[in-house]
C-alpha cells in the first residue's frame, strides 16, 4: 500500500491506474478510522480495481468555534486499518498540500445545505463540498463511497456531481452501529464509555419513532417531529433539530411517505454533537 502526501504524486498514481483501465475507487475521510469508515473501504474494494483512502482533517469545514484543533489525530492506527482493509492507497495531505495561503475559491451547494445542520453550521458544508471537489480533481475517481450517518452530506454531494457534471458515480453505504446502537463517529472519542452507553438512546428513540409511524399510520411531520424529540432529550441530550426529509434529497418534507423519508437528528449529548437517522 502507497502512502503519499503530495498531490502531484496522488496525480501521478492515479493517472498510471488509469492507463492500465483500471477502475479507482475513492474513500473520502477525515482519519480517526472506525469500522463505519472500513466498511466504507471494503465495499470500495468491491467495487473497483484500486482503492485510495483520503484522509485529511479539512479546516474549512470546521467553523471557529468548532473542534478543529482537538479532532482525533491517529494517523499510524489510520494506515495500519487501511492496509488490512485492503486500500492500495493512503492520501494524506497536509493543509498546505489543499490550500495556497490565499486560496479564495469555493464550491457552493445553495439549496439542500440550508437545511439541517446547515442552520447550525452556516459554513459547514462549503467546506464539505469544496474540499471533496479539489478530492476528485486530484484522485480522479470512477467511484466514490459515503456513508449514510451523514446522509445530508451525501444528498449534497449527490446534487454537487449531477449539477457539475461530474464524472463520479457516488456510492452510498449503511450506517455502522456499536452494540448499543450508537452510530459510529470518530467524535465518539469524545465520550467517556458511560456517556456512549447514553448516547445510544439517540438509535433507539429513532426506531421508536419508525414503530410508532407504522402502528400508528401516522403522516405527520409535527407529530413525528415531536415524539422523537421526546423519547431523545434529558438532562444530558439536547436536540439541535429533528427533521422528516426525503431519503434522496434530505430536503424536509411537509407530510411522511412511507418508504421515502427518513427522520434525521443533531443532538448535544454532553459535550458531543452527534447526528444520527433512520429510514421510514
Ligand atoms: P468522516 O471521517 O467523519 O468525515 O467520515 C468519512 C466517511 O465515513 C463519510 O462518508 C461518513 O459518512 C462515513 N461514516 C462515518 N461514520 C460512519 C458510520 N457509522 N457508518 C457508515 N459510514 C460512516
Amino acid at each position: 500500500m502507497k502512502i503519499i502526501s503530495s498531490p502531484k504524486e496522488m496525480k501521478a498514481f492515479s493517472a498510471s491506474a488509469r492507463a492500465e483501465g483500471k477502475k479507482i475507487a475513492l474513500v473520502p475521510t477525515m482519519g480517526a478510522l472506525h469500522h463505519g469508515h472500513l466498511s466504507l473501504i471494503k465495499l470500495a474494494r468491491e467495487k473497483a480495481d484500486v482503492v485510495v483512502v483520503s484522509i485529511f482533517v479539512n479546516p474549512t469545514q470546521f467553523g471557529p468555534n468548532e473542534d478543529f484543533d482537538k479532532y482525533p489525530r491517529q494517523l499510524e492506527a489510520d494506515i495500519n486499518n487501511c492496509r488490512e482493509c485492503g486500500a492500495d492507497a493512503v492520501f494524506t495531505p497536509s493543509v498546505s498540500d489543499i490550500y495556497a495561503p490565499d486560496a479564495s475559491t469555493y464550491v457552493v451547494e445553495e439549496q439542500i445545505s440550508k437545511e439541517l445542520c446547515g442552520k447550525s453550521r452556516p459554513k459547514h458544508f462549503r467546506g464539505v463540498t469544496t474540499v471533496v471537489t479539489i478530492l476528485f480533481n486530484i484522485v480522479k475517481p470512477d467511484i466514490a463511497v459515503f456513508g449514510e450517518k451523514d446522509a445530508q452530506q451525501i444528498s449534497i454531494i449527490e446534487r454537487m456531481v449531477r449539477d457539475l457534471f461530474m464524472d463520479v458515480e457516488i456510492v452510498r453505504a449503511p450506517i455502522v452501529r456499536d452494540e448499543n446502537g450508537l452510530a459510529l463517529s470518530s467524535r465518539n472519542k469524545y465520550m467517556d464509555k458511560l456517556e456512549r452507553i447514553g448516547a445510544a438512546r439517540i438509535h433507539r428513540a429513532l426506531e421508536a419513532t419508525k414503530k410508532m409511524v407504522e402502528e400508528e399510520n401516522c403522516r405527520n411531520v409535527d407529530r413525528v417531529k415531536a415524539f422523537v424529540i421526546n423519547n431523545i432529550a434529558n438532562a444530558k441530550a439536547r436536540v439541535i433539530y429533528a427533521e422528516v426529509v426525503d431519503a434522496k434529497t434530505s430536503l424536509p418534507v411537509s407530510e411522511l411517505d412511507p418508504g421515502k423519508c427518513r427522520v434525521s437528528v443533531a443532538v448535544w449529548y454532553g459535550q458531543t454533537r452527534l447526528i444520527d437517522n433512520i429510514l421510514i
